[in-house]
């Protein structure tokens, strides 16, 4: 490696990257390509002798670049993925130039005051306690996680039991309640807590999947001694909110009856909705619970991969995760990311919120809410308006369950299909889900760069697949393949 290949690299990877970004408006969505095919393209074998770097680079446009899924293009509505904002892209180029090891304080000052800053930015522009402290982390899973730490660590406290110390055997019980139907992330950290999956107490939900307050209460009314709650801003299916004043006041109640209580909010889909003035009533008590976990890489668009824990108590937050050991420099008195997440060595991923949240501004997070949501509704209304499909839930944020009505009534078959029709031609990507023992196709509009012309033309192609429009064979390739 000569220091001069450093512009050889870049001379590949540059313009494929912006040759591939201005792609994704017209681009193919989803590859072509099984996968011996692409085991075929990628598989050279390992070298005895290394390839030039920009060799290796150029080799990975052709071999891995056709197989690459366009998760940034506007017309990707599969599971809950976001797009990528052009100023948290520009930074992360520059995060993996700098390759900064961004767990403490000292050895990268600058980018553990721009995470400082980043984080204040979301605690401000959610409305969440002034002192909440922020980790940022990979994803919601791991938000998830470090917030249920630093519940497990504060119930148990208060019960005069220290988790990290002593672990679980032998300390008092911890009541773990979780709505039905929430993420399977929820549940792996309990899981990864050594709480068990299994222990947790599920309440049941409405129709919204919203949780049943009035079971929830009922069910904390049998419970006592430390117990943790948790409740979901923007449900993974049906997009709802749950009513967190309701929820606040009978965690209030429990609490004030003696037990050590901690609300945990899931906000991965929907946590930004509190950035929104639109958004307030949905939002009402969400302030008051005690930690909250988003993700940067879905409704906020950064790069992946990016995740934010938020907790009302910063003690707590700190002592389920910090670590001290003497060959680390720490005790500075600036913030060390470390004592906020459970990685040592960790990429800046703060920094790509700290970017959006500059180019966006206040203006722009809520009208990215407003308008994410407003292309939700532009879809249940369509498919609705054709006949041909049934909206299931209430479209309340960005996500839309739609049930395809098969000329058959075999619902589930037809729904596959329709959406294996959409993803094979590359016009667009749908996921489907598993609600309530029946197959349906879910919608997740998650992307800054998703507009009408998008929803429109891909309303089209999935009603062209349902059968419901006439089959027009294409005059011209409709999407450039991918490259
Ligand atoms: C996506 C999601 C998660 C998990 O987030 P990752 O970023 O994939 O780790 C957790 N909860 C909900 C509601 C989600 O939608």
């Amino acid at each position: 490696m000569h220091r001069s290949d450093w512009k050889s690299v870049l001379d590949v990877a540059a313009p494929e990257a912006l040759r591939y970004l201005r792609s994704l408006p017209e681009r193919r969505v989803y590859p072509q390509g099984e996968y011996a095919e692409i085991r075929r393209s990628l598989d050279h074998g390992l070298p005895d002798e290394g390839l030039e770097a920009a060799q290796v680079v150029a080799d990975l446009v052709r071999d891995l670049g056709p197989y690459v899924t366009a998760h940034a293009s506007g017309r990707f509505f599969g599971f809950v993925i976001g797009g990528l904002h052009p100023a948290a892209w520009g930074t992360e180029l520059l995060v993996s130039t700098w390759d900064q090891n961004a767990g403490l304080f000292p050895p990268t000052p600058g980018v553990a005051v721009a995470e400082e800053i980043a984080a204040e930015w979301l605690v401000d522009l959610l409305g969440l306690p002034s002192a909440t402290s922020v980790g940022f982390v990979t994803g919601g899973q791991m938000a998830n996680f470090t917030c249920l730490a630093a519940a497990r660590h504060e119930v148990l406290r208060s019960a005069g039991w220290d988790a990290e110390a002593d672990g679980l055997l032998g300390a008092p019980p911890v009541s773990v309640v979780v709505k039905e139907g929430a993420h399977s992330s929820v549940l792996r950290a309990l899981r990864f807590l050594g709480l068990g999956e299994r222990a947790a107490v599920l309440v049941p939900c409405d129709d919204q999947d919203r949780v049943r307050t009035d079971l929830l209460a009922d069910t904390l009314r049998t419970r006592s001694g430390p117990t943790i709650v948790a409740v979901e801003c923007g449900n993974v299916n049906t997009g709802s909110f749950d009513d967190f004043a309701a929820v606040a006041d009978i965690a209030e109640t429990h609490r004030d009856a003696g037990n050590p209580t901690w609300v945990h909010v899931d906000g991965a889909v929907m946590l930004l909705a509190a950035a929104s003035p639109g958004m307030s009533e949905r939002v009402r008590g969400l302030d008051r619970l005690d930690s909250w976990s988003t993700d940067g890489h879905k409704l906020l668009n950064v790069a992946y991969d990016c995740g934010v824990a938020f907790c009302r108590n910063p003690a707590a937050h700190r002592a389920a995760m910090s670590v001290q050991a003497g060959y680390l420099e720490q005790g500075t008195g600036a913030r060390d990311p470390m004592d906020f997440n459970p990685e040592f060595s960790r990429r800046a991923r703060g920094v790509g919120v700290y970017a959006a949240l500059r180019s966006l501004g206040r203006t722009g997070v809520s009208e990215l809410v407003e308008r994410t949501i407003g292309l939700a509704r532009r879809f249940a209304e369509a498919l609705a308006a054709s006949g041909r499909a049934e909206i299931v839930n209430e479209v309340v944020s960005n996500q839309v369950l739609v049930r395809w009505l098969a000329p058959d009534g075999d619902n589930a078959g037809f729904a596959n299909a329709v959406m294996a029709g959409v993803r094979g031609e590359g016009i667009a990507f749908f996921s489907g889900t598993t609600y309530r023992g029946e197959r349906l196709m879910r919608i997740s509009v998650s992307d800054w760069a998703t507009d009408e012309q998008d929803v429109d033309r891909v309303v089209e192609a999935l009603l062209r697949h349902a059968g419901a429009v006439p089959t027009v064979p294409p005059q011209k390739p409709a999407l450039r393949p991918a490259p």
